[in-house]
């Protein structure tokens, strides 16, 4: 199957109300190309450098979203164009971002990234940290907006550990909801587990290798 097939695959499979973010980390310009002239036009890379260096080479009306971990010395590569920031875990980077989205008279929409997943490796707050961001800080830095929240699951074959990891986040994000009722966003699945991250409240799947086809494994 080509890209443009993969992605009328997973369209039909995707509810209306859930966006498609199609992962292009590692892929060519040519291989986003093929998806933006079969109509996508939500991309996500993992790597600053990366997706800064696409950008400059694609049509403008991509919308970009960040999805790997961010250091707080490259955000400024991205403020003048991100769409949405995914993985916003410390409150140190969410006041950079603050800080260029204000030098580039932007608001840039952020999500907190929530560790949800068994493994110690994966990024992300906890719930309690979470919500001390949103007690303490969210009214007070203007140029973020968080709309909402990411998680990983555990990169597992078992699909109800999967599935528990996907409706805690789903719960906490519910119960942030009741108080901030501005919250849209909730980004979880990939292609391993974009179904049940769905059949989980998922509002937003970030779907690679079931586009784009596998990835090299990055050597190291
Ligand atoms: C790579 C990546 C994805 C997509 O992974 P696939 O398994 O290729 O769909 C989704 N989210 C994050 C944060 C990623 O780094």
């Amino acid at each position: 199957m080509n890209i443009a097939e993969n992605l009328k695959f997973i369209k039909a499979e995707i509810p209306s109300g859930v966006k498609l973010i199609a992962v292009s980390k590692t892929k060519p310009v040519d291989a986003i190309l093929e998806a933006y002239n079969a109509g996508q036009r939500l991309f996500g890379e993992n790597k600053v450098q990366e997706m800064f260096e696409k950008q400059a080479l694609l049509p403008k009306d991509i919308q970009w979203h960040l999805i790997g971990h961010l250091q707080t010395n490259k955000v400024k590569f991205i403020i003048p164009f991100v769409s949405l920031i995914h993985g916003v875990d410390s409150l140190k980077l969410l006041k950079e971002i603050n800080k260029q989205g204000l030098n580039n008279n932007r608001i840039i929409d952020c999500l907190l990234q929530i560790h949800i997943a068994q493994e110690e490796t994966k990024f992300g707050l906890s719930i309690e940290e979470a919500e001390q961001i949103f007690d303490k800080e969210l009214f007070q830095l203007k140029n973020v907006n968080i709309v909402g929240l990411m998680g990983m699951a555990s990169n597992t074959d078992d699909k109800e550990q999967i599935k528990n990891e996907f409706q805690n986040l789903k719960l906490f994000f519910e119960k942030l909801k009741a108080t901030y009722s501005t919250l849209t966003t909730l980004s979880m699945g990939m292609s391993s587990d974009y179904k049940i991250a769905i059949e989980q409240g998922s509002t937003m799947v970030r779907v690679g290798s079931a586009i784009f086809g596998e990835r090299i494994a990055a050597v190291s």
